[in-house]
């Protein structure tokens, strides 16, 4: 089965993993959120990109879920002694990558050529594309006015209150080249269990239309998230965060959704929907659990 799978960070690069781990690398393409771009020490940064393929080449800090394994910090150390920005944690070898990705860029490279390079300098065989080789800025309007992406979500800690999401550059923005073939010619398209607001929709929002079978898995568990702010978001918003109002948010795409077994109570609900559903065991504490869920949700798209 051809899969073309939506991913944010954290989230999404856990169960493309799991996907990776059972499919034949070319039926596997993962198309990542590049809204949480951005610009810093000059660097260009790519935080969902670089969490999706330090997961898929194993070279992730298991514990972050962000960043890379057997990490040293000593040019952040120094950049901090010299009284430099010290509020976004970059590693040594991870700075390796953004000071290449940006001199790449600088030669005139897109993103997607760029990361294809990187993928096969890492040993990455499924197809991993940025949603988009153009500058697409996720920004957070908040109580305090309107911020970026990582001045909200690092700097802030999350802690403004949400009104809403604009993604500068949206409306100009083409897919990745072979985005949109991987669409089509994909037999599912799987959303990740990424933050809805700010991974998900962004790429929604590049590729525009979706005519293959959509199945989604939720990123909240029990009306909360596993990491970051989703639910906060839904609160926000005026929304109960649950896997039912994560189904409600996809519902005119959604095909079939995939819950958590502690969110049964909902299944009704979403049936209601005209939405097929599956419950499986969605927490991913370790790899094994990434392909036991992947392989649930390649079933359930089989089955649809
Ligand atoms: P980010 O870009 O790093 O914030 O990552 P994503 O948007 O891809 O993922 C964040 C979302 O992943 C959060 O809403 C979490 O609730 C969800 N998430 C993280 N780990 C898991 C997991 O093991 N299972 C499920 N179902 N969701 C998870
Ligand atoms: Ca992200």
């Amino acid at each position: 089965m051809k899969i073309t799978a939506l991913a944010g960070g954290v989230g999404g690069a856990k169960l493309a993993h799991g996907l990776s781990l059972i499919l034949p690398p070319e039926d596997l393409t993962v198309i990542v959120n590049t809204g949480d771009d951005f610009e810093h020490l000059g660097l260009n940064i790519s935080p969902d990109l670089d969490t999706v393929c330090y997961t898929l080449a194993g070279l992730a800090n298991p514990e972050t879920g962000w960043g890379r394994v057997n990490e040293s910090w000593n040019a952040f150390a120094n950049i901090e002694k010299l009284g430099g920005p010290a509020w976004f944690r970059l590693g040594d070898r991870d700075l390796a990558t953004h000071l290449e990705r940006t001199r790449r860029l600088k030669e005139g490279k897109p993103l997607s050529q760029i990361t294809k390079e990187f993928c096969e300098a890492w040993n990455i065989n499924p197809t991993v594309l940025p949603m988009t080789d153009s500058p697409v800025r996720t920004m957070v309007e908040t109580e305090e006015g309107e911020l970026a992406f990582q001045e909200y979500f690092v700097h802030r800690r999350c802690e403004p209150r949400v009104k809403g999401f604009r993604f500068d550059g949206v409306d100009v923005a083409e897919p990745a080249p072979g985005a949109k073939e991987a669409l089509q010619s994909a037999d599912a398209v799987i959303f990740c269990p990424s933050n809805p607001w700010v991974s998900i929709d962004p790429i929604l929002r590049v590729v525009k239309q979706i005519n293959k079978p959509v199945v989604a898995v939720s990123p909240i568990i029990g009306g909360e998230a596993v990491k970051g702010p989703a639910a906060k978001m839904y609160r926000e918003l005026g929304i109960e965060p649950s896997a039912l109002a994560v189904a409600e948010h996809y519902r005119t795409i959604l095909k079939g959704f995939v819950l958590d077994n502690a969110d049964r109570a909902f299944i009704e609900q979403v049936e209601s929907m005209k939405v097929k559903i599956r419950a499986a065991d969605t927490l991913m504490k370790n790899v094994e659990d990434r392909a036991r869920l992947a392989q649930d949700v390649l079933h359930f798209a089989g089955s649809l």
